[in-house]
C-alpha cells in the first residue's frame, strides 16, 4: 500500500473548490510516455497551474502502471527542479471500469480515480460507484463518477448511441454515490472524430466542418440542481486545424477530423465545469511534429531529433489550453 501523499501528489479536493470558485477549469492530460510528461510538467510549472496526469487503462497496459506511477513520482520532482516550489499535481485514473481497477490504483499511490459505470442501468452505475468511494475516501482518494453517456472512441471506451446526462438525475446520484465529481455528457465526445459530418454545418469559406454546440442548457440546469458540484468535461479537444493540416501535409490522413471549438471550453471553465479533459490535441500535436521532421529529413533516425521536436509542440499546446482556454495559470 503507497499512500499518493507519500509521493508528493495532491487529491482533486481542494482544487477543484477552488477552481469551481474562481471561474476556472483545471487540465487533465492524458500521458503514455516521457516525452508527454515532460510537455506537461514543463507547461504547468512555467505558468504555475494545478494540473491533473490522467492514466487510462490503455495506458496501463501500453506502459505498464508501476513504471507510470514512478513516473509521477519522478513528475513531482522533476517540477520541483524547474523551480515550482509547491507542485499541484494529482495522479488520477481514467476511465476505470471495475472496482478491482480502482482498488488497486488507490493501492499503489494514485491522488483520484474515474469509475465510469455509465453504460450500466442507473441503480447498478450507482452501486458500483458508492463501492468505489467507500473504499477510495478511507485513503483520502477522491473519485469522479459519470452520468449520461459520451458518443466517440477512447482507447478501450466507445460508445456508438450518446445520450445527454439528465439534470433530474444529478442530485440523486451524487448524494447516494458520494462522489467528488462528475462527468456528464452535454454535447462533447471521445477521439479526433467528434461529429458524423451529417451533424455539422459547412463553413463555407474554409470548407471546414462546424460541430453543433455543447448543450449549455443541460449544463446550467445541472448547476442549479448541484450548486457548486465539481463537473467533469470529457472529449475536449477541440481538434486544432493546423495539426490537421500540417499531418494531412506530411503523408498523413485525417480527413474532416474535427474538435469542440475552444471558445465554448472557455465558456465551460467559468462555470461548475472544473476538469477539461485532454487528450487527442496532444496527440495529434505529436504526430505532426514527428511527421513534418520524417519529411524534411528523411535521414533522420534519431530519435530525440524527432520526439523532441513533438515535445516541443506538445508544451507549446498545453500552455495554450492553460492560459487561453481553462485560465488554471497562477493558480498553483
Ligand atoms: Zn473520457
Amino acid at each position: 500500500m503507497i499512500n499518493y501523499k507519500d509521493l508528493g501528489l495532491v487529491n482533486t479536493r481542494d482544487m477543484f473548490a477552488k477552481a469551481v470558485a474562481g471561474g476556472y477549469a483545471i487540465p487533465a492530460f492524458n500521458f503514455n510516455n516521457m516525452e508527454q510528461l515532460q510537455a506537461i510538467i514543463m507547461a504547468a510549472a512555467e505558468t504555475k497551474s494545478p494540473v491533473i496526469l490522467q492514466v487510462s487503462k490503455g495506458a496501463r497496459n501500453y506502459a505498464n502502471q508501476t513504471l507510470l506511477r514512478y513516473m509521477a513520482e519522478g513528475a513531482v520532482q522533476y517540477a520541483k527542479e524547474l523551480g515550482w516550489e509547491n507542485p499541484q499535481i494529482v495522479l488520477h485514473l481514467d476511465h476505470g471500469d471495475s472496482f478491482e481497477l480502482c482498488k488497486s490504483c488507490v493501492d499503489m499511490g494514485f491522488s483520484s480515480v474515474m469509475i465510469d459505470a455509465s453504460s450500466l442501468p442507473y441503480e447498478e452505475n450507482i452501486a458500483l460507484t458508492r463501492k468505489v468511494v467507500e473504499y477510495a475516501h478511507k485513503y483520502d482518494v477522491t473519485v469522479e463518477a459519470e452520468l449520461g453517456v459520451l458518443a466517440g472512441v477512447e482507447d478501450e471506451v466507445a460508445a456508438e448511441e450518446s445520450h445527454y446526462t439528465r439534470p433530474e438525475e444529478v442530485i440523486d446520484f451524487a448524494t447516494r454515490t458520494g462522489c467528488d465529481s462528475l462527468a456528464i455528457s452535454i454535447g462533447t465526445s471521445h477521439g479526433a472524430y467528434k461529429f458524423k459530418p451529417e451533424q455539422c454545418t459547412r463553413d463555407p469559406k474554409t470548407g471546414l466542418l462546424v460541430p453543433p454546440p455543447l448543450a449549455f442548457d443541460v449544463l446550467h440546469e445541472i448547476e442549479k440542481k448541484l450548486p457548486g458540484f465539481p463537473i467533469v468535461l470529457h472529449g475536449s479537444s477541440s481538434v486544432p486545424q493546423e495539426y490537421v493540416k500540417m499531418i494531412n501535409e506530411h503523408g498523413g490522413k485525417l480527413p474532416d477530423a474535427v474538435g469542440i471549438p475552444e471558445e465554448q471550453l472557455r465558456e465551460a471553465s467559468k462555470s461548475a465545469v472544473c476538469k477539461i479533459n485532454i487528450d487527442s490535441d496532444s496527440r495529434l500535436a505529436m504526430t505532426a511534429a514527428v511527421r513534418k521532421v520524417f519529411a524534411d529529413k528523411p535521414g533522420e533516425f534519431d530519435p530525440r531529433k524527432y520526439l523532441g521536436p513533438a515535445r516541443d509542440e506538445m508544451k507549446k499546446l498545453y500552455m495554450h489550453k492553460i492560459v487561453n482556454v481553462l485560465g488554471s495559470n497562477g493558480k498553483a
